[in-house]
């Protein structure tokens, strides 16, 4: 009787594809393999369950740990058997973690994704594993079932992170920064493309360092312009680009590439030179501005995405003031906000920083702001003609998105039309909003082209 083994992938797009390399390399080794997120935790009957966690800040951590604790009690009550734990919380806490929580059977760190089969296997054989890997060596290159949707996945190009901002304790979880091979990357970009993948999103934890630790040099441009060579590919999305590190070469190959979408995310954190000096961040808050002026000059219609924390060390009212002030003259139109999380380990929690409550009101006044902004960027799409990726029905309308909607942060596009086919590309003229997204119609034949 083959085991039935179900996974729960948590936390950022990275973690998520560890997760679906763990996938096949469970189906490779003849489990039945199920993945789902964590609301199917009700009806989750599984003889093992994986959950690869998150652990980088406050919230991330209780999110895995309620899973861990919701997954406890499904085995108390006999519908599942085993719990695996993986991920940057098992890294983090990897000597508290079997102690205070004795309802884990087996615990992999960051560096023993590929261990996944010998720990389900001793799991189901009701003995205990630990596996922590070296969480610096270069990940091996494995296979990935796709947990996304056939149409897009994530292209991760490295793992980990030299730049050690002082709030952030992902380089002591995920190791030093390291790139995959250019030809791996590609390779793996090519098999995507011929298994009907269309639009690719590059994740790292800082995708324009690619290429230094392993060439001596910043090669993302190069590998940007062998991905546009792969005919099947529409679409190449790049996140978490680090601003200092955008340069004229860079900024050139996505201006000269109808593939690489004008959507960029640019995670920039703060724009108070006090803020992101004491944050060991490169860069001052008028280079971010004059990169954010030169990239809307060179890439018009461009959508930015960013991340800024409200309530770091340094920032004061004045400091604060600032960057409201910049987010409402930048109008950036995406930005997820958070409010800082002092994290044990990290420099930032030994310095003095605004209490927790202000910190909250900051982001609140933030997050009010970016979705003014938000509204506005929809209502300025009214009458426009979109390239849209469709991805299913909600039951009243389909629903898509255009170059200015990445998965899973940004919202969708409802539209009407005649037998639209999830994965294919259709032109829809935006009508209004709906719901505080854009809604919309196929605009004339059925599709431009798969
Ligand atoms: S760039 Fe900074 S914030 Fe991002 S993962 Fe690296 S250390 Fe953390």
């Amino acid at each position: 009787m083959t085991s039935k083994i179900g996974l729960i992938s948590l936390g950022c797009a990275k973690n998520r594809v560890n997760s679906e390399q763990m996938l096949y390399l469970l189906r490779e080794a003849g489990y039945e393999i199920q993945s789902g997120d964590d609301a199917a935790l009700e009806t989750y009957e599984a003889d093992a369950v994986v959950v690869n966690t998150c652990g980088f800040i406050e919230s991330a951590k209780t999110e895995a740990i309620d899973t861990i604790l919701e997954l406890a009690e499904a085995k108390k009550s006999g519908r599942i058997k085993k719990i695996i734990v993986a991920g940057c919380l098992a890294e983090r806490y990897k000597d508290e973690i079997l102690s205070e929580l004795p309802e884990i059977d087996a615990v992999l760190g960051v560096g023993s994704y590929s261990e996944i089969v010998a720990a389900v296997k001793s799991a189901l054989d009701g003995k205990a594993y630990a596996g922590f890997g070296d969480k610096n060596a270069p990940e091996p290159e494995t296979k990935r079932i796709l947990s996304t949707s056939q149409a897009w996945a994530y292209l991760k190009i490295a793992e980990g992170c030299d730049n050690r901002c002082a709030y952030c304790v992902i380089p002591d979880i995920r190791g030093r920064f390291r790139s995959r091979p250019l030809e791996n990357v590609v390779q793996e970009a090519r098999e995507l493309a011929q298994r009907g993948v269309r639009e690719l999103i590059v994740v790292a934890q800082d995708t324009t360092r690619y290429g230094l630790d392993l060439y001596g040099k910043r090669r993302l441009p190069e590998l940007l312009e062998q991905l546009v060579k792969i005919n099947e590919l529409r679409w190449i999305r790049l996140h978490y680009l680090y601003p200092h590190e955008v340069d004229d070469r860079l900024i050139e190959v996505i201006a000269n590439n109808e593939k690489i979408l004008n959507y960029l995310d640019i995670p920039i954190q703060h724009i108070s030179d006090t803020v992101l000096r004491k944050m060991g961040r490169r860069g001052s808050g008028a280079e971010i501005r004059a990169l954010l002026k030169r990239l809307r000059e060179k890439i018009p219609g461009l959508v930015l995405r960013t991340s800024l924390i409200t309530g770091l060390p340094g920032e004061g009212e004045a400091e604060f003031r600032e960057l409201y002030d910049f987010l409402k003259e930048a109008r950036i139109e995406r930005a997820g906000v958070f409010a800082y999380s002092p994290e044990e380990g990290t420099p930032a929690s030994l310095m003095e920083y605004p209490d927790h409550e202000t910190a909250c009101q900051r982001a609140e006044a933030l997050m009010a702001l970016q979705s003014d902004i938000m509204d506005r960027f929809n209502e300025s799409r009214i009458g426009a003609v979109t390239t849209v990726l469709a991805e299913g029905f909600d039951g009243a309308h389909y629903v898509g998105r255009s170059f200015a909607e990445s998965p899973e942060i940004d919202g969708m596009i409802r539209f009407t039309g005649r037998d639209i086919r999830p994965g294919a590309f259709y032109e829809v003229e935006i009508k209004g909003t709906y719901d505080g997204e854009p809604l919309g119609s196929v605009k004339g034949n059925p599709p431009a082209r798969k």
